[in-house]
């Protein structure tokens, strides 16, 4: 016979568990554990953990599902009476081994959450034979009482402000990013002023006080709650979106080109310029010889096309030399693209002398740009992972597991 000490290890439950008996229910086949609460008579409120007098049995005996032995599933099983707290009225007893209201234990949670910050969708919801909806609550939960620990808005100097598309671009999340420890601190649906403003209400005066600098896109909106709700903070905008601005410029000028060239009948010019996409748009430093023969064939062959090229590149260089030089060398690029005659990059250059003054506050503070793109780019990787979430509240606590820092360890491990 195995011992208490080694079932409660299999089971995954602490020593606040008392194990009365074990047995496998061959209906469910399963391993079922009836256990109780340690001090079952000092019950505590399931939602604030206060004591309260009991209230009534609630509805009976409840299986809460716990990590498989082996191939066979288990399942912890006890009574779930209520108590009256005098905050939240009846409501069922907290118990060690779960999270309140939750339907599996706190070592299946902790496996879920893991899991879904390590694996692919299909592993976990085969692995867990659970659906992926559930692992969206499990998620939730987890992430709901890590944060409820901590003070996820501690020490907030430097931060972004971006917004995120979902439900094919159909919905938006509005979330925030600390450029010094590179986590996702916040993200609520929507993507306005009042969104914005929960974000400044959640993180208080006090705390307002000391962001001093914000960087965010050119929508006005943000820069108008930022100036309004942190009294010290420079707004900027952000490197990550001005090279797009400016690669987009060029994708504009090369499709223009394109159909030009075919209204022109010139359809072998046409496939190669579409062709010439990449070549254009990759850093110099990462072409292949393919690609760097692309760019000599645009320079000799389409003039315009080839000025658009280097007015990104130098774009470039300003993003990456920074500070005083590159405000000096960023003067010179819009004399450059004011003159240029290509009115994708006379329009860039307007937009961003109508930006100048945040533009500038971001080479002047040195903001990792390859931070905040590598947080964008898996915050999209996300969005498309949570597709098939009931609740956005469940994509932005998948967000905050994995960006957010607080994936838990698995169970059995101690925190690394
Ligand atoms: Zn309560």
């Amino acid at each position: 016979m195995l011992g208490i000490k080694v079932w409660r290890r299999l089971l995954g439950v602490c020593d606040r568990t008392v194990i009365e008996r074990i047995e496998f229910d061959e209906d469910a086949d399963a391993v079922v554990a009836s256990v109780r609460p340690r001090r079952a008579k000092k019950q505590r409120c399931g939602r604030c953990g206060r004591r309260a007098p009991g209230y009534d049995q609630g509805e009976g005996r409840r299986r809460w599902r716990s990590l498989d032995l082996g191939e066979v599933r288990s399942f912890v099983e006890a009574d779930a009476p209520r108590v009256n707290c005098p905050e939240h009225g009846p409501t069922v007893i907290e118990v060690p081994w779960a999270r309140h209201g939750a339907g599996h234990t706190r070592a299946f949670d902790g496996t879920v959450a893991w899991l879904a910050t390590h694996t692919s969708k299909t592993a976990i919801t085969e692995l867990l034979r659970i659906a992926w909806a559930t692992v969206g609550a499990i998620v939730a939960r987890v992430v709901d009482e890590a944060r409820a620990e901590v003070d996820p808005f501690d020490a907030l100097v430097r931060i972004g402000i971006d917004e995120i598309s979902y439900k094919r671009g159909h919905r938006y999340l509005t979330v925030v990013v600390d450029h010094d420890s590179g986590r996702l601190v916040w993200a609520a649906k929507g993507r306005d002023k009042k969104t914005l403003e929960g974000f400044f209400d959640a993180l208080g005066g006090q705390r307002c006080a000391q962001v001093r600098l914000v960087s965010c896109d050119a929508a006005e909106w943000v820069g108008d709650v930022v100036r309004a709700r942190c009294p010290n903070a420079t707004v900027c905008l952000d490197a990550f979106h001005l090279v797009k601005w400016v690669t987009d410029a060029l994708d504009e000028v090369r499709r223009d080109t394109w159909n030009e060239a075919r209204r022109n009948g010139m359809r072998t010019h046409a496939r190669d310029l579409k062709g010439a996409r990449y070549a254009l748009w990759k850093n110099p430093e990462d072409l292949t010889a393919r690609q760097q023969a692309k760019l000599a064939w645009v320079a000799k062959v389409n003039q315009r096309l080839y000025r658009a090229y280097l007015l990104k590149e130098q774009f470039r260089q300003i993003i990456a030399v920074k500070g005083v030089r590159a405000i000096l060398m960023l003067e010179e690029w819009l004399d450059w693209a004011a003159r240029c005659r290509i009115p994708a990059f006379v329009e860039l250059g307007r937009r961003i002398r109508k930006n100048l003054a945040g533009v500038e506050a971001s080479l002047l503070n040195n903001l990792s740009n390859a931070l905040v793109e590598s947080t964008n780019t898996k915050l999209r990787v996300l969005t498309r992972v949570a597709y098939g979430f009931k609740e956005p509240e469940h994509l932005i606590a998948l967000a905050l597991l994995d960006r957010g820092g607080y994936c838990p360890p698995l169970p059995g491990r101690s925190a690394a």
